[in-house]
C-alpha cells in the first residue's frame, strides 16, 4: 500500500523539537471518565456495534497471534477494543483503553493521528516509531466515513508485534472498512424505509393488515385495531384466515393469489350504527413473481354511504314536494270554480246554516293548500316579526286533514287573543311544528290525543309545548335524538328533528324533549321575545 507523503524523518525531527523523549513510554493526557465515554459510545453506538461483528470474528480466526483491534472517533478517542490475550500485557503497559485520546502531541508517531491527518490508510512498523518502546510494535490504521453524511466517523486500526508485520493487514483493514461502512448504509437506508413504513401506516385512515405468506400476520396499524375492535398484540397471535373482517380475502389471496377490491361490507354495533366498510385484499409479489404474502385494506366509507342517503332522501323528498305542490294548484283552481257556483246557489239554499258549512270547509281547504304552497316552495330565510299564536293557528290547520285520518284529536289549550311576536322565519316555524305534531301523530298509530300550548312564562320567554301520549321512547332512543338519519320508522327519514334544531338554534331558541316509554312524548320549545320598544 502506498503511503502519500510521510516522511517518518521529518515526522521524527518535529517530535524532538516538541520535546518529546524517545525512551519514555508514550503517555495519554486525554482520558475521558465513564459518563463521557458512555455518551460518546452512545453517540456511535452503530458504528461500534458494526465494529464488534468485524472485529470479533477476525480476532477469532488468528487465535494466539498477538492483535489488538481499536475504533476511534475523528478526534482519536478509542471507543472500542478487543485483544487477543497474548497482547494484553502490552497493552497494558501502554495504558491503551477505552477513552483515551491518541494525540501527536503525546503520542509521537501514531497510526491512528496519521491516518486521520492523511486521510489514507497508514502503517507504521517497528522503528519507524519515534517511541523506541513502540520499536517492536507495527500499527496499522484506516479513516472510515459514513456514506450517507459524508462525514468522517473515525479510525479502525490493528496493533501487532513487528515479527507479524505484513502489509497484508493493511489491504485488511481497507475490507474491512467498505464492509462496516456498506453495512453502516444499509442500516440507515433500513431506518430510513422503517420509518416510512411507520409513517405510512400509522399516518393513513384506513385499516391494513400484513400477512407474510405462511398466512401469520405481521403487521396491523391503528386504524385496524379500531376497526376490527381487537388490539394489535391479539392480532399479531392470530391466522390470517382468521382476522375478523378480512379472513375470507386474506386466504384468497395467500392460497389463489387472487385479489379481491372495492367489497363492501356493513357491520351493526350493538347500539345499532351501522358502519360501511370499503374493503381490497391484496396478494404481494417479490421480484421473481413469487408470492410474498398478502395484505387487507379497510376504509370507513359510513359518511360517505350516508351523504349518498341524504341525497337520495333528499331528491325523493324535492321530486315529491313537486308534485305535491301541482297537485295542490290543481285541486285550489276547481276549488275556485265551485265556490263562486255555490255562492250563486245561495238564495236557492234549503239549509243556510248548511250552506255556511260548504262555504267554511271551502275556505279551510284553500287555506290549508296555501300553507302548503308556501312551505312546499324552497324560499330564502326572512327574518321577520312573527305571531307565534298564529303560526300555530295555521300549522295546526294544516295538520288537521292527516291528523283526522289518524284519529288524532288536536287540542289547542291557548285562546288567548293578544299575540307572541318573536323574531323568526315565518315558513322555518312553521316547517318546525309541521315536524313535531307528524313524530306525535306517527307515534299514536291507534290515535290519540295531541296537545298543543303556548304561553309567555317568567323568565318572559315565549314558550311553546307540544305533547302527546303516544309510544314514548327510551333514554337510549333519546340520546340518539337530532343525529342525522336516526329513525325507527319504517319510512322515517331521520332528519325531522336534526333540521327542527337547526331552526331553534337560528331563533335563539332552545328544545327540550321529555319522554316515558309506552306513556308518551312531550316537547318545549323556548324563544326570547321580542321586546316591546324594539316593536315598533
Ligand atoms: P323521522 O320522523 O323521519 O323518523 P325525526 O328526526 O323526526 O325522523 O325523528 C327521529 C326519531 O325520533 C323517530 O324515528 C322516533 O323514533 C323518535 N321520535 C321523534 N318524536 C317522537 C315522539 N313524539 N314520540 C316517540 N318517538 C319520537
Ligand atoms: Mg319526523
Amino acid at each position: 500500500m502506498k503511503q502519500n507523503n510521510i516522511c517518518f524523518d521529518t515526522l521524527k525531527k518535529e517530535c524532538a523539537a516538541r520535546g518529546l523523549d524517545p525512551k519514555s513510554i508514550p503517555s495519554f493526557n486525554h482520558i475521558l471518565d465513564a459518563e463521557a465515554l458512555a455518551a460518546r459510545q452512545r453517540q456511535h453506538a452503530e458504528f461500534i456495534h458494526a465494529v464488534t461483528y468485524f472485529f470479533d470474528k477476525f480476532i477469532a480466526s488468528l487465535p494466539g497471534i498477538p492483535i489488538l483491534a481499536t475504533a476511534t472517533d475523528k478526534h482519536g478517542y478509542v471507543l472500542h477494543m478487543i485483544g487477543d490475550s497474548s497482547i494484553k500485557e502490552m497493552v497494558m503497559k501502554l495504558g491503551i483503553q477505552n477513552g483515551v485520546q491518541m494525540t501527536n502531541e503525546y503520542n509521537g508517531i501514531n497510526s491512528v493521528c496519521l491516518a486521520l491527518d492523511y486521510q489514507q490508510p497508514v502503517g507504521i512498523v517497528g522503528s519507524q516509531h519515534y517511541h523506541y518502546y513502540l520499536h517492536n510494535a507495527a500499527c496499522y490504521s484506516i479513516p472510515i466515513w459514513n456514506r450517507n453524511q459524508n462525514e468522517e466517523i473515525g479510525t479502525l486500526s490493528f496493533m501487532t508485534a513487528v515479527d507479524f508485520a505484513h502489509p497484508l493487514f493493511l489491504s485488511l483493514l481497507m475490507t474491512m472498512k467498505e464492509s462496516i461502512e456498506r453495512e453502516l448504509q444499509l442500516m440507515k437506508q433500513n431506518e430510513n424505509l422503517r420509518l416510512l413504513n411507520e409513517l405510512i401506516m400509522e399516518t393513513t385512515t384506513s385499516g391494513l393488515i400484513v400477512s407474510d405468506k405462511e398466512g401469520n400476520i405481521i403487521n396491523v396499524n391503528k386504524a385496524a385495531e379500531r376497526m376490527v375492535k381487537q388490539d394489535k398484540q391479539s392480532l399479531l397471535s392470530e391466522t390470517a384466515a382468521n382476522c375478523p373482517f378480512v379472513g375470507d380475502y386474506l386466504e384468497r389471496a395467500l392460497s389463489k393469489g387472487l385479489p379481491s377490491t372495492d367489497i363492501e361490507r356493513t357491520f351493526k354495533s350493538t347500539s345499532g350504527r351501522e358502519t360501511t366498510y370499503l374493503l381490497d385484499a391484496l396478494p404481494i409479489f417479490d421480484q421473481t413473481d413469487t408470492l410474498a404474502g398478502a395484505f387487507a385494506q379497510l376504509r370507513d366509507i359510513t359518511s360517505r354511504k350516508e351523504t349518498e342517503q341524504m341525497l337520495l332522501n333528499t331528491e325523493k323528498l324535492a321530486a315529491v314536494g313537486q308534485m305535491a305542490a301541482s297537485a295542490a294548484h290543481e285541486i285550489r283552481n276547481p276549488l275556485t270554480t265551485i265556490r263562486g257556483f255555490i255562492q250563486l246557489l245561495k238564495p236557492s239554499f234549503f239549509d243556510q246554516e248548511h250552506f255556511n258549512l260548504v262555504l267554511e270547509e271551502i275556505d279551510r281547504i284553500n287555506l290549508i293548500i296555501s300553507e302548503f304552497l308556501i312551505l312546499s316552495k324552497p324560499q330564502a330565510t326572512c327574518f321577520g316579526e312573527q305571531n307565534l299564536i298564529q303560526i300555530l293557528h295555521d300549522t295546526i290547520a294544516l295538520s288537521q286533514p292527516q291528523a283526522s285520518m289518524s284519529n288524532v284529536q288536536i287540542i289547542k289549550y291557548f285562546d288567548d287573543p293578544s299575540p307572541i311576536f318573536i323574531h323568526g322565519d315565518g315558513n322555518q316555524l312553521k316547517q318546525v311544528f309541521i315536524n313535531l305534531f307528524k313524530n306525535s301523530m306517527d307515534a299514536m298509530p291507534g290515535g290519540g290525543t295531541l296537545s298543543v300550548d303556548v304561553h309567555m312564562n317568567v323568565q318572559g320567554e315565549a314558550v311553546a309545548v307540544v305533547s302527546d301520549k303516544g309510544i314514548g321512547m327510551t333514554n337510549e332512543q333519546l340520546g340518539q335524538l337530532g343525529t342525522p338519519f336516526y329513525t325507527t320508522k319504517k319510512d322515517g327519514t331521520g332528519l325531522g328533528l336534526m333540521i327542527t334544531q337547526r331552526i331553534l338554534k337560528q331563533h335563539d331558541g332552545s328544545l327540550d324533549i321529555q319522554s316515558t316509554k309506552g306513556k308518551g312524548t312531550t316537547i318545549t320549545l323556548r324563544f326570547p321575545v321580542k321586546k316591546e320598544e324594539t316593536l315598533k
